[in-house]
């Protein structure tokens, strides 16, 4: 009975079982301080210290078992999450699993647009959004579904085009293809059930909350400098800081140690001005969580 209990206030999450998603999900749920016993080839596993318990499925059943209730809520690609139109919540990107959705033709034919397509034939696994997205084009063409291979299809005659799943674009290359059209950016999403109950949610914000600390702390560098005081104010007044940043006094006179944290996205830019404004001995840190 107690047992029964427990299992229902956990908080049940479906991930890829092995596959492209499945080694970021679990290092994911491990950078967030949950620890899942190894099971690699068992359906589910608990954590050992954590509310919740992990299901190991195909990438492409997810979304029915999150619609469902089976599972509560999953990691899964958005473009399967596209193409499979469940009804489920997508409530925050993970930032891993990066792809794109795209288009590619013979390397020798000469697309000059969607229009291009008209009348011919699209090999792909992903036929409704395909569809989408040539219905919001006007462009009517022929979707041919396939589940696998679809890159060879046009070299065995088999379609004109190909809707497929590129991250560098060498498979496209080996097979005499070329990327015509991103139709679709995609990366790993936390999706959810519709409708869950107070518990789960309550755990789910909990989950939700270490998973911020996570990415925000991927994004961010701790930096700490040297700077010469007669510098100072220039040089704070190049650094964001999470209020303000950190001034030390050095045990060498005149000078001051200065700590604070930069985005990625500015962080080159930041460093080369401070080391301008007279920064020296410049740290630049990882952090590991980061919660604001
Ligand atoms: P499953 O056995 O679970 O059905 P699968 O063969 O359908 O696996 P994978 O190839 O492991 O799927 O890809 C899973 C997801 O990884 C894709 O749906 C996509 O979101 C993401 N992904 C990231 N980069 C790529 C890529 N270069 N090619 C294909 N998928 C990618
Ligand atoms: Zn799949």
């Amino acid at each position: 009975m107690s047992n029964q209990v427990n299992n229902k206030s956990k908080l049940k999450l479906a991930i890829q079982k092995s596959g492209r998603l499945h080694d970021d999900s679990v290092r994911l749920l491990k950078e967030c301080g949950i620890d899942i016993s190894n099971g690699i080839n068992k359906l589910k596993a608990d954590a050992t210290n954590f509310p919740i318990e992990v299901f190991f499925l195909r990438d492409d059943d997810i979304p029915q078992y999150v619609e469902d209730g089976v599972a509560d809520i999953g990691f899964v690609g958005e473009n399967v999450v596209f193409e499979k139109k469940k009804k489920v919540v997508i409530t925050d990107k993970l930032g891993f699993g990066k792809c794109r959705l795209s288009m590619a033709v013979q390397r020798n034919e000469q697309y000059t647009g969607i229009q291009s397509l008209q009348g011919r034939k699209i090999a792909t696994s992903y036929p409704v959004i395909v569809a989408d997205y040539l219905k919001e084009k006007g462009v009517d063409a022929e979707i041919h579904e396939i589940s696998g291979s679809v890159e060879i299809a046009p070299g065995i005659g088999l379609a004109d085009a190909i809707c497929d799943l590129v991250s560098s674009g060498s498979t496209l290359f080996m097979n005499g293809l070329k990327e015509a059209e991103v139709i679709l950016q995609s990366q790993a999403v936390l999706i959810r059930n519709e409708s869950l109950e107070p518990a789960k949610q309550q755990l789910l914000d909990r989950l939700l909350f270490r998973i911020q600390a996570v990415k925000k702390a991927k994004n961010n560098k701790y930096i700490l400098l040297n700077a010469p005081n007669n510098k100072l104010k220039e040089i704070i007044a190049l650094l964001p800081g999470m209020k303000s940043p950190t001034v030390l006094p050095l045990a060498e006179e005149g000078w001051s140690s200065v700590h604070s944290v930069l985005n990625e996205n500015e962080f080159w830019d930041i460093i080369e001005q401070l080391k301008a404004a007279g920064a020296q001995g410049i740290l630049v840190v990882p952090i590991e969580k980061m919660i604001v």
